[in-house]
């Protein structure tokens, strides 16, 4: 919408904010969702960790597409470049 950074905008990565790092144990500013728990009933629960944590979560080998993905987009979002 604002189109005043690079102009590239193909990722718009995942929702980072302010939530519970599983891994700090502690509130932090840059959380983003790394797992999603299945309840029995209801919505289920949404595990989320810092950016530094979901990065280690991402490289795991159990990790599930989307948090790579998600890393991806994030990285681009930054104008990483390969
Ligand atoms: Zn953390």
């Amino acid at each position: 919408m604002d189109g005043s950074m690079s102009g590239d905008g193909a990722a718009e990565g995942p929702p980072v904010g302010y939530g519970w790092c599983v891994d700090c144990e502690r509130y932090v500013g840059d959380a983003m969702a790394v797992a999603y728990a299945q309840g029995n009933s209801g919505p289920g629960k949404v595990l989320e960790a810092c950016e530094a944590h979901a990065r280690v979560y991402a490289a795991l080998w159990f990790a599930p597409q989307w948090l790579k993905d998600d890393i991806a987009a994030l990285d681009a979002r930054a104008g990483r470049r390969p």
